[in-house]
């Protein structure tokens, strides 16, 4: 059994995953503890996109009805070149939801981290601010970690959700993150200032293009909108240290088409994302220190999934913990190694497709030239109900290696929304 006043669990981190794991543990009884650096919680940016495979675990854990009162639940996704506008191809999100049973929503961060916040106040997770995380290190039956006032803090299970620049990767693994040379602008702005760009309101719209992809959809129950402006930045290649700027935004997106161009200017100039990932690894959890969310698996955002990633790693850290609870003698001696061992077998394989399809989905997105020509007819020729580039991803989050899906091989579909032949 933990001392009285320590947690059976400490989160570094309560960004989305931290605090998503956070609810997930504490709705297993577990007492769980989130030290955050910042001295508030909260979240920068703009909108999120969750896919059914997330939607499925917000339904699960009673927040769903929550998330789509604040979000907007589109009726298609839709690929345009963002040179002609023309249409690509697309997803019914509608026939999306019928297929997988969960709807693919767009939501405010801040409102998500919000539902995931107040979820963790009602179950009692102590939230704390101001924790600057420094050091990890495993002791006897658990990990401790070492904070910048010299203070230490320990548990039976350390899991650390500390992002993309994780200090407990630097700790344990020591990698350096991998530079993509592409920046990303944001904006969320009134659907008014917006309404005369020829834009689909009810549509969640990306526009690929040479080095550039622009991404519209509206949100908070379509009053506001939100655009996403991402190019390869010339003087990142160049190595310059001050990539990214404003002047650059504007010369990336000078060629392409109208809609695109008419929402260049409304996008934040003070602040811009250059975008990293990291070269994936098969080893987060080392003793009872557990890597989650970027910390472990920073993808680039094409597939809109780091986010539904952590939140995905979370729900299967609680779900293997609950099964071995399940079988243990008693709650007092969780066996953390297995639920951790589980956690890491299926995990680290599914984000790792995820990352490398990213990189890939970007290069398709960015070509120039006959390759974009090429792109453009394959595309187009795609049937929108072709569901085997989706399954894999957007289907039940798998708890075991054997649960994943093969990739791109659509999965059967059951007998009850199989058409049965008239006889
Ligand atoms: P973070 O959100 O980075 O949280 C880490 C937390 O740890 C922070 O609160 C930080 O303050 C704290 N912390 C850090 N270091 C310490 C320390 N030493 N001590 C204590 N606390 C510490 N994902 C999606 O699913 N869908 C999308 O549509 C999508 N779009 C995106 C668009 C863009 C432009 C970008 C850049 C990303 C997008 N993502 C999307 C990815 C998503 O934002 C991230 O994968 C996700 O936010 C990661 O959550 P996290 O909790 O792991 O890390």
């Amino acid at each position: 059994p933990t001392p009285a006043g320590q947690p059976d669990v400490l989160v570094v981190g309560g960004g989305i995953g931290g605090l998503s794991t956070a609810y997930a543990l504490s709705r297993q009884g577990l007492r769980v503890r989130v030290l955050e650096q910042a001295p508030e919680y909260g979240e920068v940016g703009a909108g999120l996109q969750i896919a059914p495979n997330c939607t499925r675990i917000l339904a699960e854990y009673g927040l769903l009805d929550e998330a789509t009162s604040l979000g907007v639940v589109p009726e298609n996704m839709v690929m345009r070149d963002a040179l002609d506008a023309r249409e690509l191809t697309r997803l019914d999100l509608r026939d999306l939801e019928r297929r997988y049973g969960f709807p693919y929503m767009v939501i405010h961060r801040s409102d998500l981290h919000g539902i995931f916040l107040r979820a963790c106040e009602r179950a009692g997770v102590e939230l704390l601010n101001n924790q600057v995380v420094v050091g990890y290190e495993n002791v006897e039956g658990g990990a401790r970690v070492l904070l910048q006032d010299g203070r230490t803090e320990s548990a039976p299970l350390v899991v650390a959700a500390d992002g993309l620049h994780s200090v407990a990767r630097r700790a344990l693994i020591g990698d350096e993150v991998v530079n993509s040379s592409y920046v990303a602008y944001r904006a969320a702005v009134p659907i008014e200032q917006v309404k005369d760009n020829g834009i689909a309101e009810d549509d969640v719209t990306v526009y690929v293009g040479p080095g550039c992809h622009f991404v519209q959809y509206a949100l908070r129950g379509g009053e506001m909108f939100n655009q996403v402006a991402v190019f390869e930045s010339p003087k990142a290649l160049a190595g310059q240290e001050d990539w990214g700027t404003p002047d650059e935004l504007d010369a990336a997106f000078e060629g392409t088409c109208d809609t695109v161009r008419k929402g260049i200017p409304l996008m934040w100039r003070d602040r811009w994302w250059r975008m990293f990932d990291r070269e994936p690894v098969e080893t987060w959890v080392h003793g009872r220190i557990a890597l989650l969310g970027d910390a472990a698996h920073p993808p680039l955002q094409y597939m809109a999934q780091g986010a539904i990633m952590a939140i995905e790693d979370g729900w299967v850290l609680a779900r293997h913990y609950a099964r071995l609870a399940g079988a243990a003698p008693s709650l007092a001696d969780p066996d953390w190694d297995g639920a951790l061992a589980a956690y890491e077998a299926v995990r680290v394989e599914h984000c790792r497709r995820v990352q490398t399809t990213a990189r890939a989905w970007g290069e398709l997105w960015h070509l120039d030239g006959e390759a974009r020509l090429r792109r453009n007819a394959i595309m187009r020729a795609r049937d929108a109900r072709d569901y085997s580039f989706t399954d894999w991803v957007y289907g039940p989050t798998a708890l075991t290696p054997a649960e994943e899906p093969e990739m791109f091989t659509p999965i059967p579909l059951s007998s009850a929304t199989v058409e049965q032949p008239v006889a």
